[in-house]
């Protein structure tokens, strides 16, 4: 029996409720299968009391990106995975030069359980009177703690071709679609429909490969199979986007009897799908806390040293104008005069970093003056905002073996220098740091010169419409342990391949 919806499938209202119920009430006595709602289950995320939703919005220049997900520490890297997707799109988006244009990202779960977790991630762009919207489906293996793609699901490439035509047959038979006006990646099965599903249930399907699992879901870049969830009684569900069938909006196709195309991972997603919803629990060790996966995006981290000064509140207002987090290396002499600047830039999601007491050169100071100096510094920071200063700059990037042994932090050096503090001169500044900036740079201004924080929102706005993405120091680096003492000036990326 063929179960769709027409309605708009990642807003199934009356499917949602169905569930909370199910998930209240007693999901372990089975209902009777006719009681089940049909289309895509989706986890009632006011069932999960615990849940941390973020929505990151930035709106500037006629351009408007949202990203709202799920931050999840027991299942960190589904998170890292949801948003750095997100900011694929994010990047692709505003670096096609488009004005009035809106990216709204969100995620809906479609599992929720310590074994796995599933995430529907569903894209709505606005250009003008056009629009258009896509979804595609991540997973999260609890025992391997990988992210996966949809092709993990199922047992391997024989069961995704198989799906691919047994949902090709239901568009041809229920949807009335031409064999040859069904959606790109489908293509009409050559042999015709049979009563029983050609593929028996494997009886012990092979566990999931993840390395293998993202090559065939690269193969298979774009499929339609990709937004791929299940329904409450455990059938495989695929949802097609408006215009993916031609002249339709949103399409749930469930495909009946489809256990038998499950993996190994894929049996048990079905059993965290249909079941009740609980979030993984994190472990003991500290929850790293960055988003996004800056190997894979252009992202650039944007520093400030020797401040505050008197011209830094007016750089806050610039960077918020952006949602732009930077880093702010800071003297610590200067805390006590600027407290509020300082504990402003914490709340507005700025992170703060030790610039040593009184810009001393490290290399002239004994070892112990060095960690007293430090030491001093962040006490300084800590006492008037709260914050940590994760990190170091050392006065004039300068540093030898006695300093590296000594101060305890690791070293953030730069890799682009705008040498706003010589040449003072706005434009000289926008200049540099849009022309040298390369994914996974870090940059350097001094927020003590007005030249350079009249400079910063042409920065922002050169930098955002090439697609990067601005983030914290720690942040940028947040998938490395970076050791006290060593320096980075940053983050080293992977050549792609080809
Ligand atoms: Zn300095």
């Amino acid at each position: 029996m063929l179960s769709h919806s027409t309605s708009r499938s990642h807003r199934p209202a009356a499917a949602v409720a169905v569930a909370t119920l199910c998930v209240l009430a007693a999901c372990s006595t089975p209902a009777p299968e006719e009681a089940l709602p049909p289309g895509l289950r989706l986890v009632s995320t006011s069932a999960l009391t615990d849940l941390d939703q973020r929505e990151e919005v930035v709106t500037a220049d006629g351009i408007a990106t949202t990203a709202r997900y799920p931050f999840l520490p027991g299942a960190h890297p589904l998170t890292l995975e949801i948003r750095t997707t997100m900011a694929e799109l994010e990047t692709a988006f505003l670096s096609n030069g488009s004005k009035d244009a809106t990216l709204v990202q969100e995620t809906h779960l479609l599992a929720a359980s310590a074994d796995v977790m599933g995430a529907r991630l569903v894209a709505q762009e606005k250009n003008g009177d056009s629009g258009r919207s896509n979804a595609t489906t991540r997973w999260y293996d609890g025992r391997t703690k990988l992210a996966l793609p949809w092709t993990a699901l199922l047992d391997g490439e024989p069961a995704i071709s198989e799906l691919g035509d047994r949902v090709a047959r239901l568009l041809i038979s229920e949807h009335d679609v031409a064999s040859d006006a069904l959606p790109a990646g489908l293509s009409a099965p050559s042999s015709p429909a049979s009563a029983t599903p050609s593929r028996a249930a494997s009886p012990s399907p092979s566990p999931v490969d993840a390395t293998v699992a993202w090559a065939d879901a690269d193969k298979h870049k774009g499929s339609p199979l990709e937004d791929l969830g299940f329904t409450a009684a455990g059938d495989l569900v695929v949802s097609l986007s408006p215009g993916e069938v031609a002249g339709s909006d949103d399409v749930q196709i469930t495909v009946p009897q489809s256990a038998g195309l499950l993996s190994e991972f894929g049996l048990r997603a079905q059993k965290s799908a249909t079941g009740k919803a609980v979030l993984p629990v994190p472990g003991k060790e500290k929850a790293p806390t960055h988003t996004m996966d800056c190997s894979r995006v252009a992202c650039v981290a944007l520093t400030f040293d020797d401040g505050p000064g008197p011209d830094t509140a007016l750089l806050l207002d610039h960077l918020a104008a952006y949602s732009a987090p930077a880093t702010f290396y800071v003297l610590g002499e200067l805390v006590a005069d600027n407290k509020d600047v300082l504990r402003r830039a914490t709340r507005e999601g700025h992170e703060l970093g030790n610039h040593t007491w009184k810009h001393d050169d490290l290399t002239r100071l004994s070892g112990k003056a060095v960690a007293a100096d430090i030491a001093r510094t962040s006490k300084a920071v800590r006492e008037a905002t709260g914050a940590d200063t994760p990190t170091l700059r050392p006065p004039y990037g300068a540093h030898d073996a006695n300093a590296q042994k000594h101060v305890g932090l690791p070293m953030i050096m730069w890799d682009v220098d705008t040498l706003d503090w010589q040449h003072r001169d706005s434009a000289k500044t926008v200049k540099s740091a849009i022309a040298d900036t390369t994914p996974g740079s870090v940059v350097l201004f001094h927020d003590i010169h007005r030249p350079t924080v009249d400079a910063i929102p042409q920065v922002l706005r050169g930098l955002r419409a090439k697609g990067y993405h601005f983030v914290t120091v720690s942040h940028l680096f947040g998938g490395q342990d970076l050791a006290p003492g060593t320096a980075y000036n940053r983050l080293d990326r992977p050549t792609p391949e080809g």
